[in-house]
């Protein structure tokens, strides 16, 4: 199987690399990373990928450095990043974070590879798109997050029409049954402290700001084809059910496993036979007990207004992707607080209420890009005052 993987080097990059160096039955075709030239070089050299990329021109001499010798082909840049999603795989993992990941995973499954997609924000920001471009190259996208590769798995053998609804969990993060007052006055190193699950950074401070859990809300619409009322999203802190699925019979099929993404990353990988993978095994007597609660969209709006999301369709989910990474590189920076994220994003959308692009269907790729790039200069006007 010739494989790709994008992202190679963070979090879910890491977890891919971990699973592909155990097989002996894999073609490494492409690498890709960001300025962790040294690591993304290791990688490369371990399975003997016939490419390595950095997304920044000026990494380009460090990795070709690491790479002298070795016969592995060095690229840097966007466009390369394109032309190596071009090259044809079998399988091909999209783990670069944000709206970055999308263009790559379009022309991935242009190819007609099966893409494994940990990049939630492509459903989120082009989902409608994604779907059609998927059906018309007869390529598949296997769901490369904890929730989805659940609700994948809980639909083996069933008929979506029977679906009456889907259930995504949430560990609530850090700072579940926090006060608004101390959410207010959370830290950036408090909302990179995430209690069950290691992640990449960005993602983790989206968990904490539930705003993770609003793109998964979103994604389950895009990716499965339900109606905003039948996903529902549930607090579960200990973080062993991924989700569930509701059938009409009122029965709820649950996937339970370690935190851990190996085990959607090993799924994907393995479809659609099921193989030995290195994760715990659960000890459920030891677990003792599962909890539920309901989640609160007054102290995390980012839920609420990814049902108002949902409800608009059209291009509204690339703009509520856009604002959010505004709001949260802000957030990052220390320039805005942490409740003003979810105020950054509310007033963008708002704002863009007024322009009937918004809601217009999503027809291309080009047009995505363009509400991309408009949510998030108004996003950055906002901040600006906000700061
Ligand atoms: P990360 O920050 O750890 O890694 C991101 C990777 O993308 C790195 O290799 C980085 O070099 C590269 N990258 C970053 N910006 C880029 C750009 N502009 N162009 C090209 N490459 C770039 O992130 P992560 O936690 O591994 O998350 C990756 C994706 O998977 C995200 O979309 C995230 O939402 C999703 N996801 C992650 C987890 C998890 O457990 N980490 C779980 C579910 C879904
Ligand atoms: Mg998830």
């Amino acid at each position: 199987m010739r494989v790709s993987v994008f992202g190679a080097t963070g979090s879910i990059g890491e977890s891919t690399f971990d699973l592909l160096r155990r097989r002996d039955d894999i073609r490494t075709v492409a690498l890709t990373g960001g300025r962790n030239v040294t690591r993304l070089a290791e990688q490369a050299r371990e399975l003997r990928a016939e490419l390595a990329v950095t997304a920044h021109d000026d990494c380009y001499p460090a990795l070709k450095d690491a790479l002298a010798g070795s016969g592995i082909e060095v690229a840097a840049g966007t466009e390369a990043l394109i032309a190596a999603a071009e090259r044809p795989a079998d399988w091909v993992m999209s783990a670069i974070v944000g709206a970055a990941g999308l263009v790559p995973g379009f022309r991935a499954l242009a190819q007609g590879a099966t893409l494994a997609l940990a990049n939630k924000e492509s459903l989120v920001t082009a989902g409608p798109l994604l779907m059609r471009e998927t059906a018309r190259h007869s390529a598949r996208i296997l769901p490369v997050d904890s929730e989805h590769s659940a609700v994948f798995q809980a639909l083996v053998g069933e008929d979506i029409a029977a679906v009456e609804r889907v259930i995504i969990t949430a560990s609530g993060g850090p700072f579940r049954g926090w006060s608004k007052d101390r959410l207010a006055k959370a830290t950036l190193a408090q909302a990179q402290t995430h209690p069950n699950w290691a992640m990449g950074q960005r993602i983790t401070i989206d968990s904490a700001s539930m705003f993770n859990k609003a793109l998964e809300l979103i994604e389950t619409r895009e990716y499965f084809g339900l109606e905003p009322a039948q996903i529902e999203a549930v607090v579960h802190p200990q973080s062993i059910i991924h989700a569930l699925v509701g059938f009409r019979d009122g029965a709820l099929m649950a996937h339970m496993g370690a935190p851990d993404m190996r085990h959607a990353i090993g799924y994907a990988l393995n479809w659609p036979e099921r193989s030995e993978l290195p994760v715990a095994r659960l000890d459920l007597a030891q677990l003792g007990q599962l909890s539920f609660e309901a989640p609160d969209p007054d102290r995390f709006p980012a839920l609420r207004l990814a049902r108002e999301v949902m409800e608009l369709r059209g291009h509204a989910g690339a703009a509520f992707n856009a604002a959010k990474e505004v709001a949260l590189d802000q957030f990052i920076a220390g320039r805005i607080g942490f409740l003003d994220m979810a105020a950054l994003v509310e007033r963008t959308i708002d704002s863009l209420l007024s322009d009937s692009g918004l809601t217009s269907p999503v027809e291309s790729l080009e047009s995505v890009m363009a509400m991309d790039q408009m949510a998030r200069e108004v996003a950055g006007r906002f901040a600006a005052a906000m700061a």
